[in-house]
């Protein structure tokens, strides 16, 4: 059975036990990690998921919170011999960006390095990403300071459905995304420009008729603000779980 793992939980602003958020789904056939930061390579090997056996990247936006571990990562794959491709999806703006990176470390002189797949996603509402026999990806676009994708993640074993909202003001692109799902990971990093307060990430749960609402992307350790499962309480009824690094929700 496929299953997300939450690699990191924190804002921007990572503390000890909260890496920055991002999240590896898990399947028999298909290993997707979800953003791409520090170096990734030490969570996930911490969560059991070998790094060299990861399939897919999916970049939500060009943030350095999200997407600066992604030169390490490939760089580390390469070193460890990696011969099958990978596959890397994003936006346009999101695609351009990464690989302009990539040229900075000018990657194309790396002898041998493995097959790297850009695949751009159009800016449009439940986008195809990816498709395997374990789920099906679609993204859409959010609202935060560039160009952002959330994602839909609907199993095709268990009929279960999970979105994430990524980095985002509250929208209605989320409420579709997240409609009817069992799951809605949503950011919580406080009302402020292109983010959410737990409180508004409660209102889009309860718009969506979501069954459980993790709350991700919040300032922890001594950054941390109040009680935000308390806060989201106030506009969603339904379960509430404060997202934690190497939580891991079944598929
Ligand atoms: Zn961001």
């Amino acid at each position: 059975m496929a299953k997300v793992i939450i690699l990191g939980s924190s804002n921007a602003v990572p503390t000890p036990g909260h890496e920055n958020t991002h999240l590896a789904i898990v399947g028999e056939t298909r290993s997707i990690l979800v953003d791409c930061v520090s170096n990734p390579v030490v969570r996930l090997e911490q969560a059991g998921v070998d790094f060299n056996a990861l399939t897919d990247i999916i970049i939500t936006h060009f943030h350095p919170d999200h997407v600066s571990g992604v030169p390490l990562l490939l760089m580390d794959m390469w070193l460890m011999g990696r011969t099958k491709p990978i596959n890397i999806y994003g936006l346009h703006f999101t695609m351009d960006r990464l690989e302009d990176l990539m040229g900075f470390y000018s990657w194309a002189e790396w002898p041998n390095f493995f097959p790297v797949a850009f695949y751009r996603l159009p800016e449009a509402e439940k986008a195809f990403v990816l498709d395997c026999d374990e789920f099906k990806i679609t993204s859409s676009p959010v609202h935060h300071m560039v160009p952002t994708i959330g994602i839909r993640v609907e199993s095709k074993l268990t009929r279960k459905i999970l979105a994430y909202s990524c980095d985002t003001e509250p929208c209605e692109q989320t409420v579709r995304l997240a409609d009817g799902a069992d799951i809605l990971i949503h950011e919580a990093g406080g009302a402020a420009y292109g983010h959410s307060s737990a409180e508004q990430a409660g209102e889009i749960a309860s718009r969506a008729e979501v069954e459980t609402l993790y709350l991700i992307h919040y300032p922890t350790g001594r950054f941390a603000k109040g009680d935000i499962a308390a806060e989201a309480s106030r506009t969603y009824k339904g379960k509430i779980i404060v997202a934690q690094d190497f939580m891991t929700i079944e598929l």
